[in-house]
């Protein structure tokens, strides 16, 4: 072992230190930042080690000597580098789901392009980059397992997420799309990856196979997340990070690379938890999930619900509501997606802390699926300064919804939606936040807008519901204004 390659084992090791510690760290909000600095510390410093390591030719690794490697890798890290950096700080807020979406499509197709190029190398090598089939055994098994896993898992990553994204963005429907026997397709697709990757396993190795089980693994991410609709889209977002981080730790396996495997499984391991923890939020099995029957529902129901209720809108202005507030002994706070595009987490931190200081006892509700990313609502208090102990998870904030004068929900719907707790809508049997338990409901939204899964919402019908039509952060300046005249 080189002197270089004994440095470089020694640095991915506290890279994997600052990995697992970085992670610990992100347990808690007050610490998140910390641990994520720290991760990313250990990660450049594996990057930076890592080129060294191709760049001194004495070491005797890499594929074609120093120079070579040289270029790639320096050409790589300005150009992904660069628009990485770029890209997360000039995007906005309510955008960051679909970049990381963008970033899952990547670092799995990435890793895809690791196990196929390192394939094709040896197979070029072995004198079979014809890959005619029924070829003598030339790959052994334990490079072509990890490299089939690689193909299949990066390749259903990278679609799959370029799928979710376009559907975040706006640019694909966010509804289900399903087609005439497209459930038939994606199984045969999925058929295909997988007697195609065994097979390639099996010969030990062949071009044409691979091939086909990339195909098979491409078209079925394509299928998985089309038929994903509404309420099912935050899970599926945190599983294909989960099978971006086991893409990496494949490739890692292909080109014998320990702290790729050390970080991918991190990312599978953590991504697979969070998934858990998204599913059970919204009351869903993983497996029901995987299977299928994303999304569905009748939307028509909720909508029948609101019609049938013959309720009517009650519209409040910013005085109505300034009384309620000023007056009130608890307000909970329940802050959702509007928030987040109005950028109007300043403006409620303002107004908590106005009614705080007059003795308020003032609770923020988080949902776990709030906003358009686990932990958004999180971060964005976070960024605001609110106070970690008056931000109450889901469980914590349901029964004091019971004792609350005002809920103020703020850019808030699915997750409020009463139709959650009735069969046959898209959200049914989505654990909900109890807002219309509170003596008084007050909901700041612009228009009678539908929320991400796409239903209308029966709460704005409840005869207690006040609706004050506003862009939330607009609506909630006038507020802070008006509760001051009523306080002071
Ligand atoms: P919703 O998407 O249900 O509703 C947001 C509401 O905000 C809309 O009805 C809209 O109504 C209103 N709104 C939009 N802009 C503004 C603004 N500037 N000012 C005031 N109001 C505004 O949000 P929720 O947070 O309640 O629910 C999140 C939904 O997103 C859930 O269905 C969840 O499953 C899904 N999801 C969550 C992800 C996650 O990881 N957290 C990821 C992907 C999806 P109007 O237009 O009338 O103003």
């Amino acid at each position: 072992m080189s002197a270089t390659q004994l440095i470089t084992w020694i640095v991915y090791l506290v890279a994997a230190v600052c990995f697992v510690m970085g992670l610990h760290l992100m347990r808690s909000p007050g610490t998140a930042r910390r641990g994520n600095l720290l991760s990313a510390a250990g990660m450049g410093a594996a990057v930076l080690i890592t080129v060294v390591l191709l760049l001194d030719s004495r070491s005797g690794v890499g594929w074609h000597g120093g120079v070579f490697a040289g270029i790639a890798l320096v050409g790589g890290l300005a150009v992904g580098g660069g628009y990485g950096w770029y890209s997360a700080k000039t995007v906005k807020m309510t955008a960051m789901p679909q970049l990381v979406s963008v970033f899952n499509a990547v670092g799995g197709g990435a890793a895809a392009f690791v196990a196929l190029t390192d394939f094709l190398h040896r197979m070029s090598l072995a004198g079979d980059i014809s890959g005619a089939f029924g070829v003598d055994a030339l790959l052994p098994v334990e490079f072509s397992v990890p490299v089939v896993l690689d193909i299949v898992i990066g390749s259903v990553t990278f679609t799959g997420s370029w799928i979710a994204a376009g559907k975040l963005q706006g640019i694909v429907s966010g509804n289900p799309i399903t087609f005439a026997g497209s459930r038939i397709v994606m199984g045969a697709s999925a058929l295909l990856a997988v007697v195609a990757g065994v097979w390639t396993i099996a010969v030990g190795g062949n071009t044409w196979l691979l091939l086909a089980c990339l195909v098979g693994a491409l078209t079925f991410g394509v299928l998985l997340v089309l038929p994903i609709g509404g309420a099912d889209m935050p899970v599926v977002i945190s599983l294909l990070n989960a099978f971006t981080g086991l893409a990496v730790a494949m490739a890692g396996f292909v080109v014998d690379n320990e702290i790729l495997i050390v970080a991918g499984a991190l990312v599978g391991a953590s991504g697979s938890i969070l998934t858990k923890q998204m599913a059970d939020a919204m009351n869903r099995s993983i497996l029901s999930i995987m299977v299928g029957g994303f999304g569905q529902g009748d939307t028509s129901a909720a909508a029948a619900a609101v019609a049938a209720s013959g309720a009517s809108l009650r519209t409040v202005d910013a005085d109505d509501v300034a009384i309620q507030l000023a007056y009130a002994s608890k307000v909970m706070f329940v802050p959702g997606y509007g928030l987040a595009a109005g950028q109007a987490q300043h403006e409620i931190a303002e107004l908590g802390d106005l009614l705080s200081a007059h003795g308020v006892t003032v609770y923020y509700a988080v949902h776990p699926v709030a906003g358009r990313m686990p932990g958004h609502m999180n971060v964005l208090l976070a960024e605001a300064s609110v106070p970690y102990d008056e931000m109450k998870e889901m469980e914590e904030a349901n029964p004091e919804f019971d004792t609350a004068d005002v809920a103020l929900v703020v850019g808030a719907n699915d997750v409020t939606n009463p139709a959650a707790r009735r069969a046959g809508t898209p959200i049914s049997g989505m654990p909900i936040l109890d807002v219309d338990h509170a003596k008084s409901v007050v909901v700041i939204k612009r228009g009678m807008g539908q929320g991400y899964a796409g239903i209308d919402n029966e709460l704005y019908t409840d005869p207690k519901t006040g609706m004050f039509f506003s862009d939330a952060k607009k609506g909630l300046a006038s507020l802070i204004g008006a509760v001051k005249e009523y306080l002071d």
